[in-house]
């Protein structure tokens, strides 16, 4: 046996001897000692450096894990922000003290991360961002809030951008920090969303001292680190490997409307074979991606082609599962019928329309693929050259500030 398959094996052997407590893994607890066997076992970070708590391994070894973990359900959903986002930016643009400090307790899930970009005024646009961090001795003193920041209830580290110099041009007066979400200073609400679930957060900054060396990047260079993280963040999300919630495969979804007789349905068929076309075209262009992925080769903006493809998917087999099952879609009682989950259908209902909106939207993906992938004309930008300060963005709109 070779290494790489040695290693798939190793990876199998050990996920099936655990594989009935995935499904007693419950509560973010838990799920930390998960992550720290894990580590143990040299399963997590398989990519990452070893210098910093990562394995030193291949995106072979990555794939092999994947493939070895098909059919279990890992409790990693409240790392997935630190494992596809934070981390990552840390990694590629953090100090040597920062990979040292934050990178291994990260990969052991000792400590959980959130990223804090959206705010109640700047989401798509978020270099209109308005909490600002004001230099004060031997600190920066952030004040502001963040809306929208998943998993924050749980989190021990995040990283924010903040204003730090107003008096220029949207994108050149950001910052991003490590922030310590412990500080008595940050507040985190959490918000119900319509799964009836707090996915996400609304974040309050009141008076927070940050230390000078939990700056990333540059100061003022804010931008450039946010466009890092959400470059991550996106090849992450179309991945598949931040957690997704599909309705349905293609394949169950035959299944049911076999069941039911509807085969012969021509919009039934429509709808099928719409979506086993989506299902490939997301297939391959990942399988593509990791190809050069392997050859040492970022997708950079492609990412979003990703992105995209799966949100799409995941409204699109959403919907179809509930066309197929109909009202026993909205039944919480109801368990499964001809192939299909109807609790995970009504799971996947609520919850596929955030996918649109997450990690950017629908729109600013199409957005940056026509500009960045495909080389069409820019968006034009009137505020681009024009001082923060004289921006009627965000609550700067009513008071001229
Ligand atoms: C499940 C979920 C998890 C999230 N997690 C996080 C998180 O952890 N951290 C975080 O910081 N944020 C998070 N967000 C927030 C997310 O990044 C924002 O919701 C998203 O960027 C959109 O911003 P907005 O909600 O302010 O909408 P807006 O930016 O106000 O957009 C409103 C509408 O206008 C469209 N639009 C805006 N600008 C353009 C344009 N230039 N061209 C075409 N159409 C445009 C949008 O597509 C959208 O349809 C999360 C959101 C969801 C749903």
């Amino acid at each position: 046996m070779d290494e790489l398959a040695e290693f798939q094996e190793r990876a199998r052997a050990w996920l099936s001897e655990r594989s009935a407590s995935f499904e007693t893994v419950s509560g973010v607890a838990k799920a930390r000692e998960f992550m720290a066997e894990l580590h143990d076992a040299g399963f997590s970070g398989i990519t990452w450096p070893k210098e910093y708590g990562g394995q030193g391994l291949g995106v072979a070894e990555e794939r092999a894990f994947h493939k070895a973990a098909e059919g279990h359900s890992l409790p990693l959903a409240p790392f997935g922000i630190g494992l596809g986002m934070c981390g990552p930016t840390l990694v590629s643009i953090g100090t040597e003290e920062q990979k040292r400090r934050y990178v291994r307790p990260l990969l052991r899930g000792e400590e959980i991360w959130c990223q804090m970009f959206s705010e109640p005024g700047a989401g798509s646009d978020v270099a209109s961002l308005q909490t600002k961090a004001v230099l004060d001795g031997d600190a920066w003193v952030v004040n502001g809030q963040k809306v929208w920041t998943t998993g924050a209830q749980f989190c021990d580290y995040g990283l924010l951008v903040a204003r730090t110099d107003p008096d220029v041009p949207k994108h050149r007066g950001i910052t991003m920090f490590v922030i310590d979400m412990h500080d008595p200073g940050v507040t985190v609400r959490p918000l119900r969303d319509m799964t009836g679930l707090s996915h996400f957060n609304e974040i309050f900054f009141d008076d927070v001292r940050v230390p000078l060396d939990q700056v990333v990047g540059e100061v003022n260079g804010g931008w450039q680190a946010a466009v890092t993280t959400l470059l991550h963040e996106r090849v992450s999300i179309g991945t598949g490997r931040a957690g997704t919630q599909r309705a349905a495969s293609f394949e169950a979804l035959a299944e049911r409307a076999r069941a039911e007789g509807l085969t012969g349905d021509p919009s039934v068929r429509e709808g099928l074979l719409d979506l086993y076309l989506q299902e490939r075209a997301f297939d391959l262009f990942n399988a593509r991606l990791s190809q050069e992925a392997k050859a040492g080769l970022h997708p950079g903006a492609r990412g979003s082609i990703s992105k995209l493809l799966l949100a799409r998917l995941t409204l699109d087999s959403a919907a179809a599962a509930a066309d197929l099952l109909g009202p026993l879609a909205y039944d919480p009682l109801e368990e499964s019928s001809g192939g299909l989950d109807a609790e995970a259908t009504a799971r996947a209902l609520t919850w596929a329309p955030g996918m649109a909106l997450g990690g950017g939207t629908n729109e600013i993906m199409r957005n940056i693929i026509g500009e960045r992938v495909l080389g069409l004309p820019r968006e034009p930008q009137v505020d681009r050259e024009i001082p923060f300060r004289d921006l009627k963005v965000g609550t700067q709109k009513e008071t001229g500030r």
